[in-house]
């Protein structure tokens, strides 16, 4: 016969191993959502992937969901960025068969005539109250997503995937810079290093040459290049020219470069040769793969595919993952 002050010891037994599994699932996963699960909101209008690597993706633009609980937005662009839902999903079946450790990734599924996350409240939402809901969860989660990357990494990397319309079919790399800044010389971008903020202002604070950073044969750009993909700023293209350039809107400017640990730029992908099918989409995730992981070591001591640190040799410049040229 149980006496009540062993029913009352068992209750508080269970409450209390609750407790300490909870706070030890915290204290590994520094989060109460688990790597690799996907939750959506009461809604379903935003899909998260939460992660265990310091690189978080957002598609704020290729949702399709039209729901009548949100009327139609009447200003701003409405137009949304085709196949780009896709290609973040393309990006992360990439990561999910060559890193160790899963991507955070936060889709809309909310067409860009419902909502702009990629836009402050008042104009990505207009006034609705369900799409200020999912506004709120979107921006959250690269909040929470940010916040677990700089407690476990040190440091998050940010990526906001859309596409254009653009003549040239090239990879856009938006920094946060007017394209007119890429028209100087290497030796003015290098000058300019302490006081142009950038979405890669932590990694700026570090390197001495923002042109090696930004169109040097290891930025970005000319990693893309050499996995086969046109991109600007580059070592092909240095600046835009006269041609239109996305530099980078809400999303990569309220969370990169702003001194907290975070870096990160938006992508502008092409539709041909980039969006349009399963095929160029799979190869693009590859080309952004090796381009980030050949980054990241290199700029960053960061070995993608373990997801930790390259412990510091005698230069910065030292890699373990091989540049794509190396492949
Ligand atoms: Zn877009």
């Amino acid at each position: 016969m149980r006496s009540p002050s062993l029913v009352r010891f068992l209750r508080y037994g269970v409450a209390l191993t609750a407790l300490i599994a909870a706070t030890l699932a915290t204290a590994s996963t520094a989060s109460p959502f688990k790597p690799g699960q996907t939750y959506f909101d009461a809604d379903r209008h935003v899909e998260y992937q939460a992660g265990s690597l310091p690189i978080i993706f957002t598609a704020p633009h290729g949702g399709k969901l039209t729901p009548r609980t949100i009327p139609d937005r009447t200003s701003g662009v409405t137009m949304s960025d085709a196949f780009t839902q896709e290609l973040a999903r393309a990006v992360n079946a990439e990561f999910q068969r060559r890193a160790k450790q899963p991507p955070h990734v936060i889709i809309s599924l909310l067409h860009r005539k419902k909502l702009d996350p990629n836009r402050e409240i008042k104009e990505a939402a207009q006034g609705s109250p369900v799409a200020e809901r999912a506004w709120v969860q979107f921006h959250e989660s690269i909040k929470e997503s940010i916040r677990v990357s700089l407690l476990t990494h040190g440091f998050a990397f940010i990526i906001d995937l859309h596409g254009h319309g653009h003549a040239i079919p090239r990879l856009e790399l938006g920094y946060g810079i007017d394209g007119a800044f890429f028209n100087q010389t290497d030796a003015e971008l290098d000058a300019a290093i302490r006081d142009t903020r950038s979405t890669l202002n932590e990694l700026a604070r570090r390197s001495d040459s923002f042109a090696k950073i930004i169109r040097g044969p290891r930025s970005l750009g000319g990693l893309f290049e050499t996995a086969g993909f046109r991109a600007v700023p580059g070592t092909r293209d240095p600046g835009p020219g006269n041609f239109p350039y996305f530099n980078g809107g809400y999303i990569v400017r309220t969370y990169a470069g702003k001194g907290r640990g975070v870096d990160g730029l938006q992508i502008e992908a092409p539709r041909a040769g980039v969006r349009e099918t399963e095929e160029t989409r799979a190869k693009f995730a590859t080309a952004l793969f090796d381009s980030l992981a050949a980054f990241l070591a290199e700029h960053y001591s960061f070995d993608l595919i373990t997801g930790k640190r390259i412990a510091q040799t005698s230069t910065a410049e030292t890699s373990t993952v091989p540049a794509p040229a190396a492949r």
